[in-house]
């Protein structure tokens, strides 16, 4: 873990209750999962076909972008190229005032917060209102999502009940969820009726028939893109499947890695626009071809956002998503920092990872989380001294077994001993602040052996 992913897990979610809630409500989407998983008898084949399909696409990703682009285009849509994040930003802004729009409706994107579309809408006088439920709560907030499927996932409702009452003339108080998504309800009408036009993101784009397919589970996106005469759809260009028969895979797999539902409530599948309407496409590089140039990291890039790695991953579920200092928190997003990201920070985000692969484990692409965690900390994610010192010294000890005994010795007898005589040192410090089981201070074996002798199995 880096240094700052560190401190700012603690600010974000400081040991207690808050922590607590937060592990358990992410575990609790894991457990659906598997549950939607076991209940689901081609679950494993289906898993094998989208590896299959996704890999395909990003090895013919340049035949299936222009079926696409010829195909959107004969249904009457605009498809526009933006090679990064300002080119992005750029395009969107022209065809908004062009058109005199001031006022947005966006359903969530994690490609326009990686691309920071809102603050660059927003330094130039045009009102964005996020309609997702848990993005709205974020963005009233002032404050980035924290997870791709849940964003405010780290809010509790009295959170949400404060921040209501003074954004929405909430009653003080009010902690109801009925009652607060009412409210927020009441709020976004007026904005889906006063909008110039609505931004959207897309789960997939179909080759084959020039479609995007749009899934929510509140109908926020299509509700925004039914009203307003112009539709700006902004999608990475990794957003790609070959036909109609590859997505009914995705489908069945997306909603229950996600949220454990056999299918998401609203999926929309967009063919050109509405009669008297608009639909520009962009498709956005920002730095995906060249990780498709990376024979080994390429294979990331089929991610679908379904967020199950990281509701399984020990760290974010302690660390909570804003700790990684990037759009994409948890393992897919410490996977794509280094070739995505911007900063050197976001670039260490490799580190930030206990390699136990349950990340591997659940996702229904069959992405090698933690293989490629393992491969980009042998190539170029900067370290401090202090890692690097670390590092070679955990080499050492984990390369001979009588080191690796000795320090497992030392270990049991200086812990207990360090923390009665130093409670507040680093490490127990730290344990504390994550909410961490104890050290027990004995091998496993020993526990073991002691369970036995007094009857617990
Ligand atoms: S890497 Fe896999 S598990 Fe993680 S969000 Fe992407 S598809 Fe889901």
């Amino acid at each position: 873990m880096t240094a700052a992913l560190d401190r700012a897990a603690t600010e974000l979610l400081p040991a207690g209750p808050r922590l607590v809630a937060h592990d358990a409500a992410v575990f609790a989407l894991r457990e659906k999962r598997d549950a939607a998983g076991s209940a689901e008898p081609d679950f494993e084949r289906l898993r094998e076909y989208a590896r299959a399909a996704k890999a395909h696409t990003l090895d013919h990703l340049d035949l299936y972008l222009e079926r696409f682009e010829a195909r959107a285009t004969a249904a009457g849509a605009i498809v526009h190229w933006a090679e990064d994040a300002p080119a992005l930003n750029r395009i969107v802004h022209a065809l908004l005032a062009e058109r005199g729009a001031r006022q947005v409706v966006k359903s969530k994107s994690m490609l326009t917060e990686e691309c920071g579309l809102n603050p660059y809408l927003e330094s130039r006088g045009i009102e964005v209102v996020d309609t997702d439920l848990g993005e709205r709560i974020v963005q009233l907030g002032h404050e980035p999502p924290s997870h791709i499927i849940m964003p405010a996932i780290h809010r509790t409702r009295e959170d949400i009940g404060a921040l209501f009452a003074r954004e929405l003339d909430v009653p003080a108080g009010e902690t109801d969820p009925a009652r607060l998504t009412e409210a927020a309800r009441r709020h976004l009408r007026g904005h889906f009726l006063g909008a110039d036009a609505a931004i959207t993101g897309a789960n997939f784009a179909v080759a084959e028939t020039g479609t995007l397919v749009v899934v929510t589970n509140e109908g926020n996106a299509d509700l925004g893109m039914s009203l307003p005469k112009l539709h700006i759809a902004c999608l990475g260009l990794e957003k790609l499947v070959p036909g109609l028969a590859d997505l009914a895979v995705f489908l069945r797999l997306l909603a229950r890695s996600a949220t454990g539902q056999p299918i998401s409530v609203y999926t929309s599948l967009v063919t050109g626009p509405r009669p008297d309407s608009e639909l520009h496409i962009v498709l956005v590089d920002n730095g995906r071809t060249r990780l498709l140039a990376d024979e080994h990291h390429k294979r990331a890039l089929g991610c679908i956002r379904c967020g199950a790695c990281l509701n399984t991953c020990p760290v974010y579920r302690r660390a909570g998503g804003h700790a990684y200092g990037f759009a994409i928190p948890g393992p897919i997003g410490a996977v794509l920092a280094p070739a995505l990201g911007r900063t050197a920070e976001q670039r260490r985000l490799p580190l930030a990872s206990t390699l136990c692969g349950s990340c591997t484990a659940v996702c229904p692409v069959k992405i090698d989380l933690h293989e490629q965690l393992i491969a980009w900390r042998a190539t170029d994610v900067p370290r401090g001294a202090r890692e690097r010192w670390l590092a070679r010294l955990a080499a050492r000890v984990l390369a001979s077994p009588a080191l690796y005994q000795l320090a497992g010795r030392a270990a049991r007898v200086v812990w207990p001993v360090l923390s009665r005589r130093w409670p507040g040192n680093p490490a127990a410090a730290w344990l504390a602040a994550r909410a961490l089981p104890e050290h027990p201070g004995a091998s496993f074996r020993a526990r073991w052996r002691a369970r036995r002798r007094e009857g617990v199995q």
